[in-house]
């Protein structure tokens, strides 16, 4: 079988499958060590699904943040347990694939696939840029926010779009004092997105994110606007990127035959959080079951990830989703409870650790406020115009 796209979704589903015993090729346009544009922040949760310690990579653990609305007072919160880990991509993603080689993945980087075709159900053909052909009866499609599986499979592409751009602090003598262990957390200054100040070992790394309708016209402007506020120089910002963040539509398909989807290219990103490197890591932990059994004559399709993934990661998005709209319109009253309550506070340490889930938490405010948070999110959306995004040719 073969895996396109070396990322986390990518060397996961190909070690997790290599793993079970059957041969599988990963291919991925760049060299290796590459990065990615990405704050690096690494939840428990996702080290949670991994079959060995992250520690080798992790550059920092968060134990809490620095609350801030627009340029008000920062008011800082702690935990008594590790939130989340910080890393940084060019160490993490050569970590996975290593342990993926290590368990037997042909990983060949530097092969830009140019064109995949379905030659019949479960036959596949990968063409590379060079003309050279691979052929398989599997072929799973990790290759980010701008994958060619999806497109040349003719997946549907209902993708909705976030944006995020971010860039590195150098720090050669060490990180600031209060950035240790702590994150920079910034609302309100960026309509309809977050600013965040990520510690690691020599640097901050400092971003924004938010629905492209809002902030895809002044990304750099808001960045600079960020650094202004927490007094970090923006001329000494270093390799600034930006990129998607793509957000599935709950109904889209994740899988045909024997072909799909995962991680950023079926758009698995936690819409409040713009975390992504989980939803990669746990779609591709999904569909190993569903691999073998196909593999192993039990089915003639990878459904069973799709199901899978229907019943776990989808509903937990689509709240978070739903969460995220309603924010974005009153940031204020929300920041404050975080700030000051630890009813507030402390669910949304356990959530980003993992322990409980945005459904989880939804339901504990009942039925009634359960069942009306999708129509109140979709009031949300008319307010912030962010109607208009899912109207735009951008986003079909
Ligand atoms: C600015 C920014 C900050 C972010 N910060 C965080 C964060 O702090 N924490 C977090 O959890 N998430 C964060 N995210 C989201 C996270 O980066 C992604 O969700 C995550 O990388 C998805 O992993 P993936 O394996 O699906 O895709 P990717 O990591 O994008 O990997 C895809 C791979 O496919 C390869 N590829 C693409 N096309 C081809 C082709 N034609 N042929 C061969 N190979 C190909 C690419 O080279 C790449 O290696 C951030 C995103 C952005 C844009």
């Amino acid at each position: 079988m073969i895996v396109i796209g070396a990322g986390p979704a990518g060397s996961t589903a190909a070690r997790e499958i290599s793993s079970l015993g059957w041969e599988v090729l990963l291919l991925d346009k760049s060299r290796f060590p590459r990065d990615k544009p990405c704050g690096g922040g690494v939840t428990i949760r996702t080290d949670e699904l991994l079959p060995f310690s992250l520690d080798p990579v992790i550059e920092d653990v968060v134990y809490g943040a620095h609350l801030r609305l627009r340029d008000n007072q920062i008011i800082t919160r702690h935990t008594s347990k590790p939130i989340t880990y910080m890393t940084q991509r060019t160490r993490l993603d050569s970590f996975l694939v290593e342990h993926a080689q290590k368990s037997g993945v042909d990983f060949r980087d530097g092969v830009a696939v140019d064109r995949v075709r379905r030659l019949s159900q479960n036959k596949f053909e990968v063409t590379d840029r060079h003309g050279d052909k691979y052929t398989s009866s599997i072929l799973i499609g990790a290759d980010g926010a701008n994958g060619i599986v999806s497109k040349n499979l003719g997946y549907e592409n209902p993708i909705e779009r976030a944006v995020a751009i971010e860039g590195n602090m150098p720090f050669p003598n060490g990180i600031p004092e209060e950035y240790k262990g702590m994150v920079g957390l910034n609302f309100g200054l960026v309509k309809g997105g977050y600013g965040w100040i990520f510690p690691k070992e020599d640097h901050l790394n400092i971003g924004i994110g938010g629905w492209k309708i809002n902030v895809g016209h002044s990304l750099r402007s808001d960045l600079a606007k960020l650094c202004e506020v927490y007094g970090f120089d923006f001329s000494k910002l270093e390799q600034i990127r930006g990129h998607h963040l793509p957000l599935i539509r709950p109904g889209t398909l994740v899988s045909a035959g024997g072909s799909a989807v995962i991680g950023d290219a079926a758009g698995f990103v936690d819409p409040l959080s713009g975390e992504g490197i989980y939803g990669a890591i746990a779609s591709a932990v999904s569909i190993a079951p569903a691999v073998n059994s196909f593999l192993q004559g039990q089915s003639n399709a990878l459904d069973d990830y799709h199901f899978s993934i229907t019943d776990s990661i989808i509903p937990d998005i689509e709240k978070s989703r739903a969460l995220m709209e309603i924010f974005h319109v009153l940031p204020d009253p929300f920041v404050w409870l975080l700030q000051h309550s630890n009813r507030f506070w402390d669910p949304a340490g356990s959530l980003i650790r993992g322990e409980t889930t945005y459904s989880e938490i939804v339901n504990r405010f009942g039925q009634i406020l359960g069942s009306s948070l999708i129509p109140i999110s979709k009031f949300a959306q008319l307010l912030t115009g962010r109607k208009e995004q899912l109207r735009s040719p951008d986003c079909q």
